[in-house]
């Protein structure tokens, strides 16, 4: 692939909204140009396709440039690299579609497509928190648990496509279903729903996380146990893909992500016991993009 000059165009796909930035890449913290227009993914699959058109026309007018030679697309799910078609998308009707060649049709140009996640490791790696760190694992913690993996600022995928999708590893002793066919992963744990029904279970009280991570400041002893439980499952997920990728830096990105106990020195002294090493020194890093970093990310595939 040839670098490309001039401004940089990305799509972040979300269920809700399609939400497409320009950036300069001398200047890449802040969008020259940010536009959104909604999914509507009950209307369908060709519907969402005349969206994205609608977009790109608007970004163009909003801009005065003509539409570039290539635009960068995050997506929920995968492309599966052999066939060319989406699956593991939760907007359902983009499953089985040869989404990257229908959109490169439509809009007239190249559409170089990436998983959601790894939009957002690849942005953090390349422009934010972990800018100048070779190895970067981007995480996404939150309603579930997903991740990427950067190596010298380009995503690696895999030839399955699943490359960093460390929320469906098996955590030991537990036996959880998860909507994946298996038992016990990472996200049926760690995720935040799966926090608030550790802790429902334990209490009887149905509570959102926020109110959970409240609770437990007061010394609540459910909520402290639901905390001090994800510390020690994170550490063991997290210790898993130490081993394997030994990254320069994690990024943890995601509602659950955010919180302080994940950052503590006591989190570290966790993820060490699972390593096979006797110290731990990864930096672990809060994401600089926030919620620009899908759009960001997409933008920077087609640097
Ligand atoms: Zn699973």
């Amino acid at each position: 692939m040839t670098t490309q000059h001039g401004p940089l165009w990305g799509i972040d796909l979300g269920g809700t909204k399609i939400e497409g930035a320009i950036m300069d890449p001398a200047n890449p913290s802040q969008a020259l140009h940010r536009l959104r227009v909604p999914t509507e993914a009950s209307h369908g699959y060709e519907h969402i396709l005349s969206q994205f058109a609608l977009l790109v026309s608007k970004l163009s007018e909003a801009s005065g440039l003509p539409r570039p030679a290539r635009i960068g697309v995050g997506t929920p799910g995968v492309t599966v690299p052999s066939t060319g078609l989406l699956k593991n998308s939760n907007t359902l009707c983009l499953n089985g579609k040869p989404l990257a060649a229908d959109l490169s049709r439509t809009l007239g140009c190249e559409a170089i497509l990436a998983n959601d996640a790894n939009c957002c490791a690849l942005a953090e790696a390349t422009l934010g928190a972990a800018k100048g760190h070779k190895t970067v694992f981007g995480i996404i913690l939150g309603t579930g648990v997903g991740g990427g993996i950067v190596v010298n600022g380009e995503i690696l995928a895999g030839p399955h496509g699943i490359c960093g999708e460390w929320g469906h590893n098996h955590l030991l002793g537990e036996e959880d279903p998860c909507y994946c066919g298996r038992k016990g992963c990472v996200e049926m744990v760690c995720a935040g729903p799966a926090l608030e029904k550790y802790f429902a279970a334990r209490s009887g009280k149905a509570l959102r996380l926020p109110e959970i991570v409240k609770l437990a400041s007061e010394g609540d002893a459910d909520a402290v146990a639901t905390l001090e439980r994800l510390r020690e499952k994170f550490a063991e997920a997290l210790g898993a893909v130490v081993n394997i990728l030994d990254p320069d830096a994690v990024v943890i990105g995601g509602g659950v992500g955010n919180l302080d106990l994940l950052y503590t020195p006591e989190t570290r002294a966790a993820v060490q016991k699972h390593l096979f090493n006797d110290r731990f020194d990864t930096p672990l890093l809060r994401p600089a993009l926030g919620d620009s970093a899908g759009v960001f990310g997409a933008a920077m595939l087609t640097a």
